[in-house]
């Protein structure tokens, strides 16, 4: 199948990797004739690139489209040590960057850097995809638009924010040498993390607010052994404070109800996360938390809308996992594809006689 086959707008052969020389795309709605592809791909996690090497390979005409740098949240994970076949553990961007290079020489186009804003009906079949910079089109879409960091919501997170509160260890860990900061959570973001900052900080606290980890047993046994790690078991944290940046986090013991200070210098909020499907509202069911709820074949509530990884309501967030649901949601969309061109040939047959053209 390619994409001329199907379109005869203007879209170009699996394979390129490129814009169109002069590529003049503008945002629907303006008479500017969008780009065409087979499939378009909301996301550039590992669910996202893995869809985006089934659909290359399958020479279906690919566009991923990612609003910050390919890997999503992969990207700025220290240590991934779960992923099958790197026994020693990789690095998440080291993956990222794997999985992005495989993408791309079986010919996806990536477009970084660019945000989804809606998607809208095509007019005639399909989907158009509204970014904050273009507009392209596709015959099937398939959405892994991840999640993000959840905000604990407590007075002087959001003022601290870049002045001691962050939510990447390891973007921000190494700032932190020979200081003591703060991890808040329990799961396994907050006991990994806790062990990269634990590299660099004199102490690393971690606050949780109940008497247990949520985390893998491998990391927590990991954590207790770590010598400048301390727990700080049934806490809340109250406040973040200080002057011009963190000085202290007040946190309060939920047995006795004691309020406590601990003086330190960063603050790494990990109390879970939230998918990012706010453009998703009207246009695909969404479960009560806002993760997009999908059939065993990854469709979602609206035909040619595919959904795979962290975003989509599931049971478990892995890596592994994510790259299974890509795999399967590109061979869903590829068979999606086959099944609208049989139908097409089907009424072209019945309307003149003749079939149309054969694809490619
Ligand atoms: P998570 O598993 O949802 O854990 C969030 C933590 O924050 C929990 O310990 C939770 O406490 C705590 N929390 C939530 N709301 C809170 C509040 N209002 N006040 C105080 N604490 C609060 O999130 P995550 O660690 O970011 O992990 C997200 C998903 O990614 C999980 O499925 C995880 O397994 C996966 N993941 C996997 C790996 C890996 O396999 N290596 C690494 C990272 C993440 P409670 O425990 O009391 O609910």
């Amino acid at each position: 199948m390619s994409a001329a086959s199907l379109s005869g707008d203007g879209a170009r052969p699996a394979g390129d990797g490129a814009r169109p020389a002069g590529d003049d795309s503008q945002p629907a709605g303006d008479g500017a004739q969008p780009d065409l592809f087979d499939v378009a791909i909301v996301g550039a996690g590992p669910g996202g690139m893995t869809a985006a090497i089934y659909a290359s390979r399958a020479r279906l005409t690919t566009v991923v489209l990612e609003r910050n740098t390919a890997g999503g949240i992969m990207n700025v994970t220290e240590r991934i040590e779960n992923y099958p076949g790197f026994p020693a553990g990789i690095t998440g961007f080291e993956l990222s960057e794997l999985m992005k290079q495989q993408a791309i020489e079986f010919g996806a186009d990536l477009r970084e850097i660019t945000s989804v804003v809606a998607l809208e009906q095509r007019p005639g079949g399909g989907w158009l995809v509204v970014t904050d910079e273009e507009t392209v089109a596709a015959r099937a879409v398939v959405l892994s638009p991840g999640v993000e960091a959840r905000r604990l919501g407590v007075p002087g997170e959001a003022e601290f924010m870049g002045h001691g509160v962050s939510y990447c260890a390891t973007c921000d860990g190494p700032l932190y040498r020979d200081k003591e900061v703060v991890v808040i959570g329990g799961g396994d973001s907050a006991v990994e993390e806790g062990m990269f900052l634990a590299r660099f900080a004199s102490t690393v606290h971690v606050i949780h607010r109940r008497e247990e980890l949520r985390a893998a047993k491998i990391a927590q046994e990991r954590a207790f052994a770590q010598p400048n790690m301390h727990f700080h078991w049934n806490g809340q944290v109250r406040a973040i404070v200080g002057e011009t940046k963190v000085e202290a986090v007040d946190y309060e013991d939920l047995l006795d109800h004691s309020q406590h200070t601990l003086p330190v210098a960063g603050v790494f909020f990990y109390v879970g996360q939230l998918p990012n499907t706010d453009f998703l509202q009207d246009v695909v069911a969404l479960d009560e938390n806002g993760y997009i709820v999908t059939d065993e074949h990854l469709r979602t509530s609206r035909p040619g809308l595919f959904a795979c990884g962290d975003a989509r309501a599931g049971l478990i967030k892995q890596i592994a996992n994510a790259v299974g649901e890509g795999a399967l949601a590109a061979i869903e969309a590829e068979k999606y594809l086959d099944t609208l061109d049989f139908e097409a040939q089907q009424a072209s047959v019945a309307a003149t006689g003749t079939p149309e053209p054969a694809a490619g």
